[in-house]
């Protein structure tokens, strides 16, 4: 940590939530809670709640969640130490200069190197591109009808042809060799020692949510191959949970996303004033990613290329969009090949249009197809559902394929259980019967049983700073060892700590976190929803049950990992077990 401790909980201190929070979001107190709109998802109704006691904010709706200094970062894209200075300043606190000294420099752990290095490697790229030996590639972005406010915008860049040329510069930076191969920047073998991944490519600096550069796509300049090359996974650089252009679509205040296939997409789309354009990088869409896009808003377009392999993508991102609660349609590009290329023809009103048109990719073929019948006449209805079930058959996946019999049941006025047997006849007709599965999720996997005690974990939690007459229950039977995650372990322990202490203080936690993914999951802890008990009686029975659950969880958890030859370990948890039968017959009352 940059500042002491104590130094930070001052800042925070002096500085309420609710008056920062006001500053950026109208709220209206109800109970002894204010609430808005939330400003990190749209929404209608609000479900962002900002607690002066707890000193947090919470949204129901998308989980963002922390303390003030959390808030600044999510909201101004602020680092942790960034908000506290601007808070500080806020308060009138003073923070001493801190110098970034070489050990300091050691001292940081290696996410916050990583990143640095890919910033100052992203920087050395926007430069290359200005220089002479750039111009090829500026002269590729010029082509493309690149802004030059767009190209600063995305921070484009240009790895050169000489092929150790950043290496070279990062080290005399004074970065090791094993931290810039960390970075996913450097390769090496045995006839070219140390070479740069990126050469001769126009290069796009991939940034997360908080503008900070995770990886790097670049694209060859003439016939290499191969034409897009993307960063391997890093400590930073997580393929599965990062879109591109996210970093500005989620300000862009639009209901919805447009997901395309590439970077030259987003980057045109968001030229066109669709500043809420988004891709995945290289990859296809995961659950992962859907999640993600799930925080900011419920419903995506997809606008993957007009070809059958982008119309395939498309039919393939809609059940796992679904499966996380977004509704997806589909942008018809025809009878151009992408928007970067519709956009330039017809430009930006068309795409409007076309937005507004959108359909699902699916239900549009069988638009198309149903021209070709009399819908009109039994017959030609027949053969058209016949039609229909045997493009049905197509897709493997059983999850998707009901969805699509849901829809075109709906769409069609057929009842969904004759479509359904009507699709199970002509696949055995047609010999493609596959055996009954048991129903996966759209992932392929199935819901981990974790989650419930997961979540009894999480109401312990909760209930314990709503409530210090539970605190001083729960703390006779679980320890901070009965928590199986490791952030809840950590939380658990400061808390307990504070309650020795005399004071409970959950706002000040999350300043042992750094991260804003640690500080939304941290402040998921103490908002994990309590379900409404009317009587007392009610209350102690569900408080009973969730200690009970976790307890045993936990026993459990550690018998299995016991070593065989662990006598004392094992005796220790005989003991513990009896623990449980003095919580079974436990008379508690919450009084
Ligand atoms: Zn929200």
């Amino acid at each position: 940590m940059y500042y002491p401790e104590e130094l930070i909980e001052e800042v925070r201190v002096k500085n309420d939530i609710v008056d920062v929070i006001s500053g950026y979001v109208r709220l209206q107190k109800k109970g002894s809670s204010h609430f808005g709109l939330c400003p990190f998802h749209n929404e209608k109704s609000p479900s962002f709640s900002v607690s002066r006691g707890k000193q947090m904010y919470y949204c129901f709706g998308c989980g963002a969640g922390g303390n003030v200094i959390t808030f600044l970062m999510e909201y101004e894209n602020y680092s942790f130490i960034e908000a506290v200075k601007v808070l500080a300043d806020r308060a009138g606190i003073n923070l001493p200069e801190m110098e970034y000294s070489k050990e300091a420099k050691e001292k940081a752990d290696l996410r916050t190197t990583l990143l640095e290095i890919n910033k100052t490697a992203a920087q050395y790229f926007y430069v290359q591109l200005k220089s002479e030996q750039g111009k090829i590639a500026y002269t590729y972005l010029k082509n493309r009808e690149l802004t030059e406010d767009m190209i600063k915008v995305f921070g484009l860049g240009y790895s050169n042809k000489y092929s150790n040329d950043l290496f070279q510069y990062l080290r005399n930076k004074g970065y090791s060799e094993e931290l810039i191969r960390q970075a996913g920047l450097i390769n090496t073998d045995e006839k070219n020692g140390v070479y740069d991944k990126f050469w001769n490519r126009v290069m796009f600096p991939i940034m997360d949510v908080n503008n900070r550069v995770v990886g790097f796509g670049g694209r060859v300049m003439g016939d290499g191959k191969p034409k897009y090359l993307n960063s391997p996974e890093t400590v930073v650089f997580d393929k599965s949970r990062n879109l591109y252009g996210l970093n500005r679509a989620r300000t862009s205040r639009k209901p919805y996303f447009l997901l395309c296939e590439g970077y030259m997409d987003v980057i045109s789309l968001h030229q066109a004033g669709f500043t809420n354009a988004i891709a995945s990088l290289g990859t296809s869409l995961t659950t992962g990613h859907s999640s993600l896009i799930k925080r900011y808003v419920q419903e995506v377009y997809l606008t993957y290329d007009s070809d059958e392999a982008g119309t395939k993508a498309a039919l393939r991102a809609v059940p796992i969009l679904k499966e996380s609660g977004i509704s997806a349609k589909v942008i018809r590009m025809d009878p151009y090949k992408d928007p970067d290329e519709f956009i330039k023809n017809l430009g930006a009103d068309e795409f409007e249009k076309r937005i507004s048109n959108a359909r699902n990719g699916f239900l549009f073929s069988l638009e198309v197809l149903s021209r070709d019948y009399d819908m009109n006449s039994p017959e030609g209805k027949t053969t058209f559902f016949h039609e229909t079930a045997r493009r049905l058959i197509g897709f493997e996946d059983e999850l998707e394929r009901n969805n699509y019999i849901e829809a075109v049941a709906k769409e069609y006025k057929v009842s969904e259980d004759s479509l359904k047997k009507l699709v199970t006849k002509t696949a055995v007709s047609e010999g493609m019967a596959k055996p009954a599965v048991r129903p996966k999720t759209a992932s392929g996997r199935e819901k981990p049983k974790e989650d419930a005690i997961l979540v009894s974990q999480k109401i312990l939690l909760t209930w314990m700073i709503e409530e210090i007459k539970v605190f001083s229950i729960i703390q006779k039977y679980i320890t901070p060892e009965d928590f199986t995650v490791k952030m809840y372990k950590t939380v658990a322990k400061l808390l307990y700590e504070q309650y020795a202490a005399g004071k409970l203080n959950p706002a000040k936690i999350l300043n042992h976190f750094t991260e804003e993914e640690e500080h939304r999951e941290a402040a998921s802890l103490f908002h994990t929803k309590i379900k409404e008990l009317s009587t007392r009686e009610e209350q102690e029975q569900a408080l009973k049950e969730t200690i009970f659950r976790v307890k045993s969880n936990s026993i459990d958890n550690r018998m299995m990992h016991l070593e065989p030859a662990d006598i004392i370990g094992l005796q220790r948890l005989m003991d513990e077990k009896r623990i449980l039968d003095d919580i079974k017959n436990l008379h508690i009352s919450i009084e």
